[in-house]
């Protein structure tokens, strides 16, 4: 297995290629949006000649790297020759299954097709396609280069030859592979993200202020980021969506997004991406907290 397709080139899409271009990997990294394109392989190459600087790579490793990733916009010319396809389009279930169910009528009848999706079910992805024995979750984490979890997320038909082959091809890229099953938010985000919500909610009662929570829950539970910095981190409107996802699903009041979460997300501020969410980033860099707004 060599050639792999990335669809999607935003915060992971760019994650994913980068990973598998260090190793050995050819890759095509397919967006509808060319700018996005351009932003990535901008952030690939930073990313590596980061690596390369703290000695995790060599010059010339780095190079043919990003020799191995071609940009492309065309979808069929993404995926006609891939292995494997990984999908880490937007979060949103009409997307999906509307590029599952082209990819389905592209690719070969043994194409892998695993998504990168934080909560959406696989099983729903799956019913598109043709071979639903064939799609799965592989849920890589922000930021890819450097988290070593791959949640393996099997749907009712996925095949245990797929597991295999997805368990596998995690461990080559130097991830370790945990399985869980198929259900709103898998685990990860099943926990997580009610304590992102319990965050901006703590923010919204006044409890304390974006910093405060944030030095709180670094300090005093040993988190290397506060929920809402890391809110930023993976952005606001994929939190939104997965805690939709998860409201959706289980019916259960807990995961019913903030409307702080749902005013900011509305008005275009959804983190590091967009320049501003609780922290302000207009520089690139993490500034203190953008003022909150009741
Ligand atoms: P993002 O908003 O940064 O990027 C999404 C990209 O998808 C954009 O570049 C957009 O142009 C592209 N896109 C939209 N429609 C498309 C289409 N039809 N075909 C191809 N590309 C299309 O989102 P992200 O944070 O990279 O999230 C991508 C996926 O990864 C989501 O399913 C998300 O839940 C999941 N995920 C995100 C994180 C995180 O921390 N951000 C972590 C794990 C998993």
């Amino acid at each position: 297995m060599k050639k792999i397709t990335v669809i999607g080139a935003g915060t992971m899409g760019n994650g994913i290629a980068h990973v598998f271009a260090i190793n050995g990997f050819d890759v095509m990294l397919f967006d509808i949006d060319e700018k996005a394109l351009a932003k990535s392989i901008i952030n690939i190459e930073k990313n590596i000649n980061r690596q390369i600087s703290k000695e995790l790579l060599t010059a010339d490793a780095g190079r043919s790297s990003l020799e191995r990733i071609q940009l492309v916009t065309n979808l069929e010319q993404a995926v006609i020759s891939a292995d494997i396809v990984i999908e880490a389009a937007t979060e949103n279930e009409s997307l999906k299954l509307k590029i599952f169910s082209s990819l389905s009528t592209l690719v070969s009848k043994e194409t892998i097709l695993a998504t990168n999706t934080s909560s959406i079910s696989i099983g729903k992805i799956a019913s598109v396609t043709k071979h639903p024995e064939n799609v799965i979750g592989m849920h890589f984490m922000n930021p890819v280069p450097v988290m070593k979890l791959v949640e393996i997320i099997s749907g009712y038909k996925t095949s245990e030859k797929t597991i295999a082959v997805i368990t596998q091809l995690s461990k080559k890229l130097g991830k370790t592979p945990v399985a869980c099953n198929d259900y709103p938010g898998f685990v990860a985000n099943r926990i997580l993200m009610p304590m992102i919500n319990e965050a901006i909610e703590s923010l919204q009662n006044g409890v304390a202020g974006v910093s405060e929570i944030d030095s709180i829950m670094k300090l005093g539970m040993g988190h290397p980021m506060g929920p809402l910095q890391l809110a930023d981190f993976i952005g606001l409107d994929v939190c939104l969506s997965i805690l939709n996802v998860m409201h959706q699903g289980y019916g259960k009041q807990k995961y019913s997004p903030n409307p702080v979460l749902i005013n900011l997300v509305t008005s275009g501020d959804l983190g590091v991406k967009s320049g501003k969410g609780f922290y302000d980033y207009s520089n690139g860099i993490k500034n203190p907290p953008v003022a909150y707004k009741a």
